[in-house]
């Protein structure tokens, strides 16, 4: 009898450690998320309706979002998730985005600053003052930079692939 509580104490014991642990240390629910947000663009642009990339995963892991609201990952990462994803919504499957990329007219550009900070990938450069200028190949397209341009210089150009 004794070697039966026993055996029950330390099994309860066990269950509440083991409880505890992932509620601590939660292993498949963040492994999910991370998986998620690795197939996604990290272009943080917002264009899916969240404040950036691990919002939107976090959103698809819970199940609250369907799997095709990141327009610049289009097809190829809409693919991606399904594949992680099978059984989730999986939406009608996104257009695939014309690949454009931000220019500044620089003839315009005041050098007020404004649109760094707007850039979620820093693919803009410039100094208060002086003139600002786009590193074409870090652009993404997302577009948060035109917004912010008090002067409106800042147009997004459809991308030439030479
Ligand atoms: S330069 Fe503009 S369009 Fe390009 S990534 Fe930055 S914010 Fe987006
Ligand atoms: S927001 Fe417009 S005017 Fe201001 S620095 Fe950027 S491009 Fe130039």
């Amino acid at each position: 009898m004794t070697a039966v509580m026993v055996g029950l104490a330390v099994a309860g014991l066990t269950g509440v450690l083991l409880a505890f642990a992932n509620w601590r240390w939660p292993a498949s629910e963040s492994d999910l998320i991370n998986g998620i947000n690795a197939l996604l663009p990290q272009t943080q642009c917002a264009q899916c309706g969240f404040p950036g990339c691990l919002p939107y995963a976090r959103a698809i892991a819970a199940g609250e979002a369907p799997l095709n609201l990141c327009p610049p990952g289009g097809k190829t990462t809409h693919e991606a998730l399904i594949r992680l994803l099978p059984d989730h919504d999986r939406g009608n499957p996104p257009v695939e985005p014309s690949p454009v990329t931000a220019f500044i007219d620089e003839s315009r550009c005041i050098g007020c600053y404004l649109c760094i900070p707007a850039c979620p990938v820093d693919a803009i450069v410039g100094a208060k003052g002086f003139m600002h200028t786009v590193l074409t190949k870090e652009c993404t397209g997302c577009g948060l930079c035109v917004a912010p341009c008090p002067v409106d210089c800042i147009t997004l150009e459809d991308v030439v692939i030479r």
